[in-house]
């Protein structure tokens, strides 16, 4: 499923993307749609190989507001009918709907959940259930006995990135130059830019920048500051543990953010999401293994064990081998990514999709696709909005 790898860049290109992670390659799939002939510049050896890979995967239609929402429904469209939408093969998607079930122990959160499900239903989104605690532990008889209520809507799901990435780049039918840094941008006297890369340079008429972590430093290139922030990230494997039951949806501790999904026989955990200060973006992060102690340890608050019982009897029992599995999270103010024009007629950005670019921006590339050739005047993601801090998600 992987786009034929190019040899020696064309002299010039309409629109040059920079980043073949799952938001170059949605962005480099909608612009081919909308009759653009884009190119493909990545840094490294092969594409979706930095953050793209490093995520769970998973999508879900469960979000605290109405235009996030709306991305994922798209993407969720895209996902299921990716055949027919796209031409390629869908088998390596590996998409599986056992659901998202948040679950909290206490009645102040279980308030909150019950007026955060009722703006859900108010979106359109009314498949997403309310459970008492008694009713979530008939479901998924694993859940503690102080679980007292949970959400849940049975639809939400993963799919593998990678492929996902993959089968969208080659769907574009863009050429795609892999070990092809950009080192330098710059905006041409005639129009345009000169972008140039360890193999050479080429010219753009246009460029989209969705460079993942590096989206910032390549817009400062141009003399352009982009609001974002980027923070280490990281996911514990715990592979072949009988104890995690196959069908159980990503289960979410709403008190602390800790969640966990089946994969690999055993499961994928996470702690909740960044809180920490921003930092240089690395290719590659180092694992922490500060953060599965927090996840795994029974004694921790933060542990898998305080809505997941099975969770401490397989520490005690000196069950639990893992690894660490690290990434980066780019996050803008709002932690809603950033789409559209910068600054600059002809420079665009696609970033800053924090913890949900799987989800969210195969139809962050169609709104940006869109943009470009002006079918689209705005967007809520525009980079210039005002950036109201919200009651994040958690993860
Ligand atoms: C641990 C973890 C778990 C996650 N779980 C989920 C999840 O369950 N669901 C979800 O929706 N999201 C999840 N995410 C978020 C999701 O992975 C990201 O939002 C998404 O992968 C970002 O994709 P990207 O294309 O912007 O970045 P990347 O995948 O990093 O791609 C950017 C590409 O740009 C290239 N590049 C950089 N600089 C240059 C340059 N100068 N020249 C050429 N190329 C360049 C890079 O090499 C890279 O290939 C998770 C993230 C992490 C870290």
């Amino acid at each position: 499923m992987v786009s034929e790898v190019e040899r020696g860049l064309p002299a010039g290109a309409e629109l040059v993307i920079i980043g073949a992670g799952i938001v170059g390659a949605s962005t480099a799939f909608w612009a081919a749609r909308a009759g653009l002939s884009p190119v493909v510049l990545e840094a490294r050896p092969v594409a979706a190989s930095l953050t793209t890979p490093a995520s769970t995967g998973a999508f879900r239609l469960q979000f605290d507001n109405r235009e996030e929402t709306e991305l994922v429904r798209e993407t969720v469209d895209l996902i299921l009918n990716f055949a027919a939408i796209t031409g390629q093969d869908a088998a390596g998607l590996a998409v599986e709907q056992p659901g998202y079930l948040w679950a909290t122990t206490s009645e102040e959160k279980a308030a909150m959940q019950r007026r955060l499900v009722a703006r859900q239903h108010s979106w359109g989104q009314t498949d997403i259930e309310i459970l008492t605690g008694d009713e979530a532990r008939r479901r998924f008889p694993y859940l503690s006995r102080d679980v007292v209520s949970a959400r849940y809507r049975a639809d939400d799901g993963f799919a593998d990135p990678r492929a996902l990435t993959l089968g969208l780049l080659q769907a574009s039918g863009a050429p795609l130059h892999v070990s092809c840094r950009v080192v330098s941008l710059r905006e041409r006297p005639s129009g345009g830019f000169d972008v140039g890369t360890q193999s050479g340079h080429i010219r753009a008429e246009q460029v989209v920048i969705a460079a993942g972590p590096f989206t910032a430093q390549l817009a400062a290139l141009l003399a352009v500051v982009l609001p974002l922030e980027v923070k280490p990230r990281h996911k514990v494997v715990v592979p072949d543990l009988a104890r995690v039951p196959p069908d159980a949806p990503m289960t979410i501790d709403d008190d602390t953010g800790t969640h966990w999904r089946p994969a690999l026989a055993g499961a994928a955990i996470l702690d909740a999401a960044p809180r920490g200060p921003g930092r240089e973006p690395v290719e590659d992060v180092p694992p922490s293994s500060g953060m599965a102690f927090r996840v795994l340890d029974p004694s921790s608050p933060d542990a898998a064990a305080r809505i997941s019982p099975f969770w401490g009897e397989a520490w005690a029992a000196g069950e639990l081998s893992w690894m660490v599995h690290s990434g980066q999270y780019v996050m803008s103010p709002d932690h809603r990514p950033l789409i559209g024009q910068a600054s600059i007629d002809g420079l665009w950005v696609n970033t800053g999709y924090s913890g949900h670019g799987i989800m969210c921006s195969p139809a962050g590339g169609r709104i940006l696709a869109d943009l470009i050739t002006g079918r689209l005047e705005d967007s809520p993601f525009a980079l210039d909005r005002t950036f109201v801090k919200r009651s994040l998600d958690q993860i």
